[in-house]
């Protein structure tokens, strides 16, 4: 089944992973919204009817463990998060037509609603797991209240995401040597009776369900690899307080007593009741305009259209359990799922704890007009590759393509219109440039079908660019004396052109392109303005133009950076002072927007504590440790973050997997000095065998080598 193109007859919903209410926003969150709202209003320039929504997820351990430290409840500290978002987004003309909230009411009656249907239909049942446990606290440790080992990849892993490593999702109990997070206590596990969504009974659903889906190419791949490896079913209980109960009058596929559901006293996971706010806040939506102004029920349970933008790292549950949850419940599925990549700064990753970051509100307050970035975002890269944010890349794309090429040829246009003849001259547009607008409404109509925010900036960009080229080849400042008609003519041509630029370059520069409009004289919104109005006869008269964009000069960014080092500086040097208090805080683990590239160095924030207990010299004796040379080095496939070592040990070369892919050249590597343990049991990872292992310290993997002669296999003592 193929899907009918953009623009359809049926409401569309767009939707952006939810921000999760425990930190600052700053530019890397922004690509996801920033991607969203370009494309709900992008689709509504196609003649698309369009609901934009989104919410903040309140619930999950991160924002309980956050609360308990600012000795604030959960609710008080979410909710604050959730104004500070709610007051973000309009300021980066991020436009959702609702904004609602996981614990409002709404949410919450849907949630219990779905998952009474989802056990009504069967697909819950019952199971006893082994749940990890502080025995000192007599506490029960819910995903981010432990941390251990994956046993997948074995990087380590908090909570329900092995995300320094194989980026899955991790169940209850699954994590190896488990700590508690708050106490650094070795977790025991006890056995608790928890509910299970039975996920692997959708595995052909699903198959087939990722054929139909639409978006970008990551958010099938993946999944699909998912599926062949086996899906798990998916406990969806978790023992804690914060979060929404799971409804006691659900039916329960295994059990005969309701008297003693473990339902009781359980919370549901948040990943259940998180992108079901998406249906709730399309509700509220309705709710307030009326369901003869847009109908929720149509995109969700009738006929229309679901598109969901989100951050590549959690596509897991939006291609996987999402899907299943809502074909068990009766709803509709998602059309298409747009995953972006991350995004860096200078080529590393945001820190939040590091104060390495350029925040939302720190970039508004330097007096950035909003549409800038949201041009950045939106083209400098495909939706889902990794984009790079740096101050100097930044003004390259302000000044060229915005101030030189769209900003330049609409400015001098229109000057020379408003000069000459008081606005457009009376005559009709050429077919060169007609023809011309046309194809780009096709680009633009085909980037938005292809789910590519960028090609359909570019086709502004491309049509701003051909205006000067038409402008400069017809030169019609020398026809005015000589060939009134065909002057009139250029520039006609030009004001039309630019009445299409402000219609098609409308959802990546709201703003920017009303003033266009208010400088052409046209009444209404530009929002509001569908393609087809691109071809139609600009209104007659305006006055003398104003710029549309500002340059941005060297020494800005010169300041810029120094400002971000300064304060990189401040923030490294307080932490080390503070490195003795140990801090489970990591606010970057947002259970849906962590749409930045890995902490690279945020673990510095928090040392780990030293060991207390002491080993014995035999013991440390019966660790042989080596010098080895890199032979050659090359990704493990499939493996987001292991490579694949050959290492010469002297009497041998050693095959060695590690997770250091993405932190290092694999290509520099052959030739290096590494030291390594030779006689750690062999493992397998990702079906490649590991026999030793290559140490290495920190986030960043700094790999340990020698500074002397010592010859490759020497015994380290
Ligand atoms: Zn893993």
């Amino acid at each position: 089944m193929s899907h009918e193109e953009f623009p359809t007859d049926r409401p569309a919903v767009v939707t952006c992973g939810l921000p999760y209410a425990n930190g600052d926003l700053h530019v890397g969150h922004l690509r996801t919204y920033v991607g969203g709202d370009v494309y709900a209003r992008a689709l509504e320039t196609l003649g698309q009817e369009t609901a934009f929504v989104c919410g903040s997820d309140m619930h999950g351990t991160p924002v309980a463990v956050n609360a308990d430290k600012e000795g604030v409840s959960p609710e008080e500290f979410a909710l604050e998060w959730h104004e500070t978002y709610k007051e973000t987004f309009p300021q980066f003309d991020i436009a959702f037509d609702n904004y609602g909230h996981t614990h409002d009411a709404t949410n919450t009656e849907l949630t219990q609603e779905i998952v009474r249907d989802l056990a009504a239909n069967g697909h819950i049942y019952e199971k006893e797991i082994m749940v990890a446990y502080d025995p000192i606290e007599d506490q029960h440790l819910p995903d981010r209240y432990v941390e251990g080992t994956c046993p997948y990849c074995g990087e380590t892993a908090r909570g329900d995401e092995c995300d320094d490593g194989c980026q899955r999702h991790l169940e209850p109990g699954e994590i190896e040597d488990p700590v508690s997070s708050i106490t650094g206590n070795p977790a025991e596990y006890h056995e608790r009776t928890h509910k299970f969504f039975e996920v692997s009974e959708f595995t052909e659903y699903l198959t087939d369900f990722l054929d139909r889906l639409e978006g970008t190419s990551n958010a099938q791949n993946q999944p699909r690899e998912w599926i062949e490896s086996g899906l798990q079913d998916w406990c969806i209980t978790r023992d804690l307080d914060w979060g929404i109960d799971y409804p006691e009058d659900a039916a329960d596929a295994d059990s005969d007593s309701d008297a003693d559901s473990a339902g009781d006293d359980l919370v549901l996971y948040v990943w259940v009741d998180a992108p079901i706010e998406y249906i709730a806040s399309t509700k509220q939506y309705s709710e307030r305009v009326g369901s003869d102004t847009y109908d929720w029920e149509q995109p969700w349970k009738g006929a229309g259209e679901i598109v969901h933008v989100i951050g590549r790292d959690i596509i897991q549950h939006h291609a996987i359990f999402w899907p299943a949850m809502l074909h068990g419940a009766d709803y509709n599925e998602p059309r298409a799922i747009m995953a972006s990549g991350f995004v860096t700064l200078g080529g590393k990753g945001f820190s939040t704890s590091r104060n390495r970051a350029v925040w939302a509100d720190e970039y508004l307050d330097e007096g950035f007009h909003p549409d800038l970035l949201r041009y950045y975002l939106a083209t400098n890269g495909g939706f889902q590759q990794d984009v790079d944010f740096s101050w100097e890349k930044f003004r390259d794309r302000v000044n060229t393509e915005l101030v030189g090429t769209l900003g330049n040829f609409v400015y001098r246009s229109l000057l020379f219109a408003a000069r000459n003849y008081d606005g457009a001259p009376d005559t009709t547009v050429s077919d060169e440039v007609d023809d011309r607008i046309a194809e780009a409404v096709d680009d633009f109509t085909a980037a938005i079908n292809d789910y590519s925010i960028r090609k359909a900036g570019n086709a502004a960009i491309d049509l701003a660019q051909f205006g000067n080229e038409y402008i400069q080849r017809n030169e019609p400042w020398n026809l005015v004396d000589d060939d009134p008609d065909a002057a009139e003519q250029v520039i006609y041509d030009c004001v039309q052109l630019s009445k299409a630029l402000a219609v098609l370059f409308q959802p990546i520069a709201p703003e920017t392109c009303g003033r266009l409009w208010e400088q052409l004289g046209e009444t209404g919104a530009v929002a509001d303005a569908t393609v087809d109005v691109a071809h139609e006869a600009p209104q007659g008269e305006f006055g003398e133009p104003e710029e549309l964009f500002e340059k941005i000069e060297a020494e800005r960014v010169e300041a810029l950076n120094e400002k971000l080092e300064q304060r990189v500086a401040e923030a490294t040097a307080d932490e080390e002072t503070d490195a003795d208090t140990t801090d489970a805080d990591e606010t970057d683990d947002d259970t849906m927007t962590d749409d930045t590239a890995t902490d690279d160095d945020a673990q510095a924030a928090d040392l780990e504590p030293i060991r207390e207990e002491r080993i014995s010299f035999e013991d440390f004796q019966e660790i042989d440790i080596r010098v080895g040379e890199i032979v050659a080095a090359e990704g493990v496939e499939d493996a987001d973050k292991l490579a694949k070592l050959q290492v010469d040990i002297g009497h041998e070369e050693r095959q060695l997997v590690a997770g250091i892919k993405q932190l290092h050249d694999l290509s520099d590597l052959p030739g290096t000095r590494v030291i390594i343990v030779a006689n750690l049991e062999t493992a397998e990872l990702f079906g490649v065998e590991s026999n030793g292992m290559l140490l290495a310290a920190g986030e960043e993997a700094d790999l340990l080598t020698t500074h002397g002669d010592a010859p490759i296999g020497t015994r380290i003592q």
